[in-house]
């Protein structure tokens, strides 16, 4: 259908392409100078000291938790909110997943709850190793509170920013690691830049970026102060831990690049759209985003939820209506602990009744820098025809 609005896209322009084109062109597709123009570029902007671009966020969350740690025995804890990679990175690395249930304001992980859940862990001698804080929709979690709470319980936090580059929190930039030890951005294309697949960590802590360098490749350094014993010449490497290939080309950093020189852009006519659905939205049964004050989102979603007491509709009948009418209008997300390969792992419907009361009113509704105003007219129009 050529009228269908979907819920995100990418915006790819002739500068975008041409970037692509001069790698394409040039002698280095892949561990050339782009990655490092690339690392350079999201570190500025999001003022932390050290990048490592990798293949995927998803990727970015393995080797974060191998870096910080997590082993066997151990446990990571995350929201139940979000795409099943926050949760499963614990799972690549042996150890226990958990959950904490989310605030109902802010559809991020409670801090409320995460305090009760650690004096109740302490007691039975469980404390988790990492804890994943993801900023849904773009809004950052509250990282003051999670990382007081981090030292005074003794774990490592990892931000899940894969929805929030362009977003600050307290006034400074999500990604400047401030009240964390790393950060994972995603650039896949429906996110707010991409590079087509790709992701990437931020951190402040040395130690942390050259073992996050290693993993990302094999485990293998070519840096002789980092090998046992004497460099047997200059083709000499060392293997010293078991690593993986989650590098990223220069094909692809190049685009990342100049995707970044367009960022502030995406996010301004993201906050633009957003501002816009809030006033054509706010005399309908329904609720929309709340926004912490410390926090500024990039505004990757625009989630709604249902007032189900007030519409004749159900929410599903209003989901699929939409989806009829061209709205390419979706869910985030299904909770993790909710899926079957989860319940296996002893998880059962009922455990965070927060997020799974959230889940039977959301819908995202299409959010993306290319949407024009009469197109988000029509998705209200749409969406309004439904509801009353
Ligand atoms: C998209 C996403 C990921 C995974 O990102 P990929 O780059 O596709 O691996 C992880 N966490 C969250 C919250 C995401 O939205």
């Amino acid at each position: 259908m050529s009228d269908y609005i979907p819920y995100g896209r990418q915006d790819i322009n002739q500068a975008d392409i041409d970037a692509v084109v001069e790698v394409l062109q040039s002698d280095w597709i892949t561990q050339g100078p782009a990655i490092a123009r690339f690392e350079q570029a999201v570190a500025n902007y999001c003022g932390a000291k050290y990048a490592v671009a990798v293949s995927s966020a998803t990727a970015a969350l393995h080797i974060a938790c191998l870096a910080t740690g997590l082993g066997q025995g151990d446990t990571l804890w995350t929201s139940p909110n979000t795409f099943v990679a926050s949760a499963n990175c614990g799972l690549y690395c042996d150890a226990q997943v958990d959950f904490v249930d989310i605030n109902p304001h802010t559809y991020n992980l409670s801090v409320d709850e995460l305090e009760h859940k650690l004096v109740a862990a302490e007691k039975q001698g469980c404390l988790p190793k990492v804890l994943i804080s993801v900023h849904f929709a773009g809004q950052s979690c509250e990282m003051e509170q999670i990382a007081s709470l981090s030292k005074h319980y003794g774990f490592k936090v990892i931000e899940d920013a894969s929805h929030a580059i362009g977003g600050s929190y307290q006034g400074t930039p999500v990604g400047n690691c401030k009240f964390s030890d790393i950060t994972v951005l995603s650039f896949h294309p429906v996110k707010i830049i991409t590079t087509g697949e790709g992701g990437m960590l931020l951190t402040n802590q040395e130690e942390l970026y050259q073992k996050l360098i290693r993993l990302r490749s094999h485990g293998i350094t070519r840096n002789s102060e980092l090998m046992q014993g004497e460099s047997h010449g200059s083709w000499y490497y060392q293997q010293l831990e078991l690593g993986f290939n989650y590098r990223i080309t220069d094909i692809q950093a190049a685009l990342g690049v100049s995707q970044m020189q367009r960022l502030d852009e995406f996010i301004s006519r993201r906050r633009f759209l957003a501002q816009r659905y809030n006033q054509l939205l706010q005399d309908l049964p329904l609720i929309i985003p709340w926004q912490h004050p410390d926090t500024e989102s990039s505004w990757h979603l625009y989630v709604i939820r249902l007032k189900l007491d007030k519409i004749t509709k159900t929410h599903r009948q209003v989901f699929e209506e939409l989806r009829q009418a061209g709205i390419g209008v979706n869910l985030h997300y299904i909770p993790v602990h909710t899926q079957p390969y989860y319940q296996q792992l002893g998880f059962k419907c009922g455990d965070f009744p927060e997020v799974e009361k959230y889940y039977q009113e959301a819908i995202s509704l299409p959010l993306y820098y290319g949407l024009t105003q009469e197109n988000q007219d029509r998705v209200v129009a749409s969406l309004t025809e439904r509801l009353i």
